[in-house]
């Protein structure tokens, strides 16, 4: 028996690296995930040394009768696709760093060259695999996006990614939402991601009396009916319900899809985000949008990243 051709998946954020072998159903073939940290307060050579130890660990566990297909990596943004370069925000030691190089050189160590690589947003990688094994099977015109320490986004429409000629459109997190006043770590004021991410709602919260300092204790305050952790998860519902809106009212969305820890802080979060979205009361194409929670699991940015790979008819050419 043939084993199934295999797409390397690597997913790089703001807390970690990981790299896997996934198969040509979304599965990630298991003893083939590694995790290695990141992390903001990290040197480039900590940082280049975390992806050499994931990316080589998951291509010396391959099977020896694997073919190895593709590298798909999901990147925190933004990044230079034709420079296969990122700059992710929250790692302030890579600014235009080549990873897609640094993946090169591992792919030739380990005997495999001329493998294709796939450079895209990690939050155009989780909106593919929403489509592909989530909750957007089936819906042409999606959003996907990740609540969490961030907020990141990335686009399907009809039927074909939308990365925009840089490989940054999608970023959501950085929108301006009417009404607030936050400043971003990118230069702007009142982005979604300042306003909703996890640690931003948390310090909202603690301006206002909240003693905790986890997204975990503030859902915990929520559920026990603490008055200003129900104010701040509303507030945070509220603007990305807003900015939800604005994007539908721009794109004609017909599914969104979020997940990411801060997303399940409170089931009732998905509530709060749907009232900006009713108030559209003149456009029906908006208040139609179904904004749904992701149905993927911790696996979903790899298996992203696996789909830049096993979907690329989707994958438009940059
Ligand atoms: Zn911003």
């Amino acid at each position: 028996m043939t084993s199934a051709p295999l797409a390397l998946a690597i997913d790089l954020g703001g807390t970690k690296v990981e790299a896997a072998l996934v198969d040509p159903h979304g599965a990630i073939l298991p003893g083939t995930r590694f995790r290695q940290p990141t992390g903001p307060a990290r040197s480039s050579a900590e940082l280049a040394a975390s992806v050499d130890a994931a990316v080589t660990a998951a291509l010396g566990s391959r099977p020896a009768d694997a073919e190895l297909i593709g590298v798909g990596i999901g990147s925190a943004g933004p990044i230079v696709v034709k420079d296969g370069a990122v700059s992710p925000l929250n790692l302030a030691a890579w600014r235009r760093y080549p990873l897609r190089d640094q993946v090169r050189a591992l792919l030739v160590l380990n005997g495999a060259p001329d493998v294709p690589i796939t450079l895209r947003m990690d939050g155009l990688c989780i909106t593919l695999a929403e489509h592909w094994i989530g909750a957007a099977r089936g819906v042409d015109n999606v959003m996907g996006m990740v609540v969490s320490t961030g907020v990141g986004g990335g686009l399907i429409l009809g039927g074909q990614t939308v990365a925009g000629p840089s490989g940054n459109a999608g970023h959501i997190g950085h929108i301006e939402v009417a009404g607030f006043d936050d400043p971003c770590p990118c230069g702007g004021r009142g982005c979604l991601e300042a306003i909703a991410s996890g640690p931003h709602t948390v310090a909202w919260a603690r301006t206002q009396g909240f003693t905790g300092s986890t997204g975990e204790e503030l859902g915990a305050a929520y559920a026990a009916g603490d008055e200003v952790a129900i104010r701040a998860v509303r507030r945070s519902g509220m603007a990305i319900g807003r900015a939800i809106a604005s994007a539908t009212a721009l794109l004609d969305l017909e599914l969104v899809a979020i997940g990411g820890g801060f997303s399940h802080v409170t089931s009732d979060i998905f509530g709060f985000i749907a009232e900006p979205i009713a108030e559209r009361t003149q456009f029906d194409y908006i208040r139609d949008v179904r904004v749904v929670p992701s149905a993927l699991s911790g696996d979903g940015p790899l298996v992203g990243a696996a789909a830049l790979i096993h979907r690329s008819e989707l994958v438009r050419a940059l």
